[in-house]
This record gives structure tokens, C-alpha cells and sequence, in this order.
């Protein structure tokens, strides 16, 4: 398996350095024969090729069979023609990765004061209220007056019913029970086609419980009873926002693994930012990022039937319990260790597998 490693902005190269860390052995140990090609994104590229995206990346990435994307200084980026260009959006464009699957489950040892939880948000990744990515050209922000903004909200009933599918394969897998969350109190043209289709596509999965719940007491629900939701399925900026609070429900923000697949494709990369108030201090957790890249061996075992790889994954995510529960990990984890030296203590217990 070839694999793009782009390190991204922040906390990235510290964070990323460790899953790379990580892989390798996996791969030794699971005889998965990965191949790890090093490549640039973000503000080190903006000043080495002044752009964020350099030519010929995408060309590579496609060549690939995954890709591993740090975070990214988004807000940074303001003016494409300056080659500002948003790497994790220009990917997810790019290569139609419409499924964003953020996972969110309590580690024991992890300090997490809330009640426990194992839960998967499934995101739609490719429009919404994402102005910069919904059209075909140009971006669906507009200046109207200079005192007077209108952004555009995209949804379509494809990319409805395609996120919808993700959401229910995966419960198939899991508790069977998906939760459609939505604003079709309001919105009730887009979020009311988004309903439609969770409920159309939820026909071809008589086995999975479905239920219907508003985006704002989402908020509530899933602080109150953690424990009631499985599979959540919802349009991008809810799913953006309502990931941020389960990963911090779970822990920490810094446990917030995610992948963006698409039909041919998958971009792991945590959900979470760049973090430059953390940044070069040594004190980030890196299991965002692990537990990325494990999801995405496990995506390419399950799509190319390699049970190697999902035995790698199920192999990386167990160390990365094990670790967190003996305090080998960062301090929002209830750990004692630095980045670094968790991605070490994390090598170490990987060798022993
Ligand atoms: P952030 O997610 O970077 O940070 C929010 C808080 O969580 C900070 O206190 C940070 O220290 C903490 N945090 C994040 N990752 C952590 C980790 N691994 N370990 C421990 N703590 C962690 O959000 P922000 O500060 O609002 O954004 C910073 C930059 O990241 C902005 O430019 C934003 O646009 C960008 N961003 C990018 C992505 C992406 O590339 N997918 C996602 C979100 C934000």
C-alpha cells in the first residue's frame, strides 16, 4: 500500500511524525509492506513553491492508495490567488471524499469526566453550507453590499443518499441504530431532503433502528445519555461541530480520529486543527492522528479483503487503549508523557504485538 504523508501546519509535523512512527513497525509486524512517500502541504509549501498545493501533488496522491493529512491552518488561507488554497478542502474536493467518519469512544485511563461513550459521527463532506466547495467554480460567499453577505448551502439528493448508505453499512457493522440529525424545523427544503433519504436508504437496512432528532437538542441529547447513540448521520457543518463536542466528551479534542473516504478513496487525517496555541511545545496528543491512520489500513483492508491490514488496525487502536489506561500518553488524556515520548512508549508496546 503507497501512502502520501503530507505533515501539515501546527502540531502537524509533531503529531504526524508519530503515526508515521507507528506504521512502520505495523508494517514490519504485519508484513503489510507499506510505502511511506513524504511530500509537503500547508504554509511550508506556500513558502517553498508559494502555494499551499504544489503541482503535481494531486497527480501523486492519486497515484496513491491513501492519504495522510495533517492539520491545516485553514483560516490562514484567505486569497487563492496567492496559491492560499485550503488543503484539506481542495482534497476532499478533489478526490470526491464525501464520507468524513469521526469516531468518538471513551478510553479507559483517559481522565474523561463524562459518561462513557462509543459513538461514530458520519459527516457529508463534499457541500452544505461549505460556500468554498458547493459550486463548480468560483466560491457561494457573496459580497452583496459592502455591509450585506449571502452564503449559499448546497444539498443534493445524491450526496444525501450516499452519506446516508456510509452511515448504515457502518451501524451494520456496529449497534444497528443510526440517528439522523438535522434543522428541518427550519430548513426544511435541504434538511428535508436530507430526511427523505436517510429514511429511503434506511429501507434497504430493515435490521437498523432509526430515529430522527434537531441539530440544537442534539446538543443536549448526546451530553445527557452519551450511551443512546451509535451511528449519528448528519449534513457537513453540523457533523463538524457536533465531532468537536464528542471527541472532547470522550476525552479530548485530541483523541478526535477521522477519515474522508470517497468510492476509491480514503484521506486520513484528525478532525481536529493546526492547534497553534499548542504548537512546538511537545504536549499534543498524536492518537488523533494514530488512530487516523489506523482507520484507514482498516478501510483499505476492508476494501481490498487484506484481513492483515484490519488486524494491524484493530492492532494499533488496542495499543493505543493500552497505553492511554498505563498513562503513556499526553496530560488531556490523563497522561504523564510528551508527544514525543508517547509516540516512543507507543513504538515500544507495537514491538512487542
Ligand atoms: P484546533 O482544533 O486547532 O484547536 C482547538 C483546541 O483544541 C486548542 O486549544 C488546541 O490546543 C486543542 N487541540 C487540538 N488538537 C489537539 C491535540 N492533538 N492534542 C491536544 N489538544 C489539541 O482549532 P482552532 O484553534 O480553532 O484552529 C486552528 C487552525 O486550524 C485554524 O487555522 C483552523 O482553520 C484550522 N482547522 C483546520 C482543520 C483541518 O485541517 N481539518 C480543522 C479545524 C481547524
Amino acid at each position: 500500500m503507497k501512502i502520501i504523508v503530507l505533515p501539515g501546519d501546527g502540531i502537524g509535523a509533531e503529531t504526524v511524525s508519530v503515526a508515521v512512527e507507528a506504521l512502520e513497525l505495523i508494517s514490519k509486524k504485519f508484513k503489510l509492506n507499506l510505502n511511506l512517500h513524504h511530500d509537503i502541504a500547508g504554509h511550508e509549501s506556500l513558502i517553498k513553491h508559494g502555494t499551499t498545493i504544489h503541482a503535481g501533488l494531486l497527480d501523486a496522491v492519486k497515484g496513491a492508495d491513501g492519504l495522510i493529512l495533517g492539520p491545516m491552518s485553514t483560516y490562514d488561507f484567505k486569497d487563492e490567488s496567492k496559491g492560499e488554497i485550503n488543503p484539506s478542502k481542495f482534497f476532499r474536493k478533489s478526490l470526491d471524499l464525501f464520507a468524513n467518519i469521526r469516531p468518538a469512544k471513551t478510553f479507559p485511563g483517559s481522565g474523561a469526566v463524562h459518561k462513557p461513550l462509543d459513538l461514530v459521527v458520519v459527516r457529508e463532506n463534499t457541500e452544505g453550507f461549505y460556500a468554498d466547495r458547493n459550486v463548480e467554480s468560483g466560491g457561494s460567499e457573496m459580497l452583496i453590499t459592502s455591509d450585506v453577505v449571502v452564503s449559499l448551502r448546497r444539498i443534493t439528493r445524491q450526496c444525501c443518499e450516499r452519506i446516508a448508505r456510509a452511515a448504515f453499512e457502518l451501524a451494520m457493522t456496529r449497534r444497528k441504530h443510526v440517528t439522523v440529525v438535522h434543522k428541518a424545523n427550519v430548513l426544511r427544503l435541504g434538511d428535508g431532503m436530507f430526511i427523505d433519504s436517510c429514511r429511503l436508504v434506511g429501507k434497504e437496512f430493515p435490521q437498523v433502528q432509526i430515529e430522527e432528532i434537531i441539530v440544537d437538542a442534539m446538543m443536549a441529547h448526546v451530553v445527557r445519555t452519551p450511551e443512546r447513540y451509535d451511528v449519528i448521520v448528519t449534513t457537513n457543518m453540523f457533523g463538524d461541530i457536533l465531532s468537536d463536542l464528542t471527541a472532547e466528551l470522550s476525552g479530548s479534542l485530541g483523541m478526535a480520529a477521522s477519515i474522508n473516504a470517497g468510492v476509491n478513496y480514503a484521506m486520513a487525517q484528525a478532525a481536529h486543527g493546526s492547534a497553534p496555541d499548542i504548537a512546538g511545545k511537545n504536549i499534543a496528543n498524536p492518537f488523533s492522528q494514530v488512530w487516523s491512520a489506523a482507520m484507514l489500513l482498516n478501510w483499505f483492508g476492508q476494501r481490498k479483503g487484506r484481513p492483515e491490514f484490519t488486524q494491524a488496525a484493530q492492532a494499533l487502536e488496542n495499543a493505543m487503549a493500552a497505553a492511554i489506561a498505563a498513562g503513556e500518553s499526553t496530560k488531556d488524556v490523563g497522561g504523564r508523557l510528551g508527544t514525543k515520548e508517547t509516540g516512543q512508549a507507543l513504538v515500544a508496546r507495537l514491538a512487542k504485538v
